[in-house]
């Protein structure tokens, strides 16, 4: 998911946060909602599809005020359905509140649990309602004795933004495993995410926001409070593929950082080959990277409709599968009688890759060799990636060789988990999360976990 905050007295907060929630939208696709606050209500908007399809100029204009908070949903505890739909607007003890949350909570069942056993009740099947819950029930002595205590019961990752009628906060989990920045924007202060969406609101980039932290905005100014201490893990899928390059987390730009993955794929895997091309856009950054190190040229073998999504992210296979080959189409002229270098980020179920490979076969490439700028996903994400269920991930079933065959290429190449951590000059379990490949989880997973937990 992506999410977003601002505090601007005299801004035009609800436009402003469309323009964040649309610089984010590569992190959610599925429902997209802004609540804003004028001091004493809160006002939502909400729906299903992408940001410009949800809003239209008069709910915006409806939204006044001069504090917001956006979400943008990517589905990984509850279905895609409007219900569960964020932010979620709640009235308590001391007011409204309002919550966009990023991340996935491996808890939440559990303290579901609990809070419907003393009388809660929930109306949505996402983790995001438990935690509106919980900070309502330490309301007693304020917004931020609230958010610390809450934060003492969450076990997973979340990255939140929180608002009441008069606040705007931002909280980042102790392992800081989904990115969360802070910039400024004139008078004001804006939270995202990720720093693309600072850029194109026109904020300038203070700084990330601390794992174990809470920043509270509010007519004082910014304050902040370290409420748990740091335990940094962060998502290395993010550099590998789900921010935008254009992003920098934690002092790395994803565009360098994915360019390192390429070089060092490089070093790992040389193959003889007349060009490289890469699997549009998540394997372009590596692919220059892996052509630069080697002197190949790189160029452009397949072209992506733009007008369509992340593949990924589409809920159900048959989806998905069908817009594989919406997505992607072969330039002949590039790929015919060629030997070839195919980079990719990622793979997942193997069934992208695969259909790309027999498009490449059809329009003449002489040779395919695929090079992957991550290790083997062997594991599920718990973290808020919908990497599957165990046996989906094809790495996890089948050997490197045999997953060769099943995408029909000459060779496969992944890049191994030291290659990766040299890119950030980091050691295994410092600073990173990389349990998808390790199996190593900062955070330990109940045996009740997982999508549909709490359905
Ligand atoms: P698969 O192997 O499942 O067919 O798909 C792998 C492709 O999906 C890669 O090109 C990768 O860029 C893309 N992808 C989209 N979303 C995700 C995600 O959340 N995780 C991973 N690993 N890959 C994703
Ligand atoms: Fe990221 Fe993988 Fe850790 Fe999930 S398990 S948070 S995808 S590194
Ligand atoms: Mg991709």
């Amino acid at each position: 998911c992506g999410v977003f905050g601002i505090y601007l007295p005299g801004g035009e907060v609800a436009q402003i946060t469309y323009y964040g929630l649309y610089a984010l939208q590569h992190r959610g696709q599925e429902s997209a909602g802004i609540a804003v606050a004028d001091g004493k209500e809160i006002r939502l908007h909400k729906g299903m599809g992408l940001v410009p399809a949800v809003f239209q100029d008069k709910d915006l204009q409806s939204l006044k005020g001069y504090i917001a908070c956006g979400h943008v949903r990517y589905s990984t505890t509850g279905a895609s359905s409007p219900i569960n739909a964020q932010p979620l607007v709640f009235r308590y003890a001391k007011g409204m509140l309002a919550v966009a949350h990023n991340g996935n909570l491996v808890n939440a069942y559990e303290l579901r649990k609990n809070l419907t056993a003393r009388g809660s009740l929930f109306q949505s099947t996402i983790d995001t309602e438990v935690i509106i819950n919980l900070l309502a029930r330490h309301s007693q002595g304020g917004i931020e004795d609230a958010v610390h205590k809450t934060m003492i019961d969450l076990k997973g990752s979340y990255s939140l933004v929180i608002m009441t009628q008069d606040k705007l906060l931002g909280v980042r989990d102790p392992h800081g495993i989904r990115p969360l920045c802070l910039g400024r924007l004139g008078d004001g202060y804006v939270i995202a995410s990720e720093s693309c969406a600072l850029d194109t609101v026109g904020a300038t980039f203070l700084r990330d926001v601390e794992p174990g932290e809470v920043v509270v905005i509010d007519e004082n100014g910014l304050h902040s409070r370290q409420a748990l201490p740091p335990q940094k893990q962060t998502c290395i899928f993010e550099y590998i593929y789900f921010a935008r390059p254009d992003s920098r987390i934690d002092g790395f730009g994803v565009n360098w950082c994915r360019r390192q993955m390429g070089r060092q794929l490089a070093r790992e895997a040389p193959r003889d080959v007349d060009v490289v091309i890469s699997v549009p856009d998540s394997g372009t950054a590596a692919a220059r990277g892996y052509a630069e190190e080697l002197g190949l040229p790189f160029e452009e073998g397949l072209m992506k409709n733009r007008y369509i999504g992340r593949t990924f992210i589409q809920p159900s296979q048959a989806l998905r599968e069908l817009a594989v080959r919406l997505k992607l189409n072969p330039i002949i002229s590039v790929v015919k009688d060629k030997r070839l270098v195919l980079v990719d980020d990622s793979i997942v179920r193997g069934t992208t890759s695969r259909r790309i490979v027999k498009m490449l076969r059809e329009a003449g490439a002489k040779e395919i060799h695929l090079l992957i700028s991550s290790p083997p996903i062997l594991h599920p994400c718990y973290y808020g990636i919908d990497t599957s269920e165990r046996s989906e991930l094809i790495a996890a079933q089948k050997s490197v060789e045999e997953i060769a065959q099943y995408i029909g290429v000459d060779s496969l190449h992944y890049l191994s988990l030291e290659g990766l951590l040299a890119v950030f000059q980091a050691d295994v379990n410092q600073g990173f999360c990389t349990a998808c490949f390790n199996g190593q989880y900062p955070v330990p997973i109940p045996p009740e976990a997982g999508k549909h937990i709490l359905e």
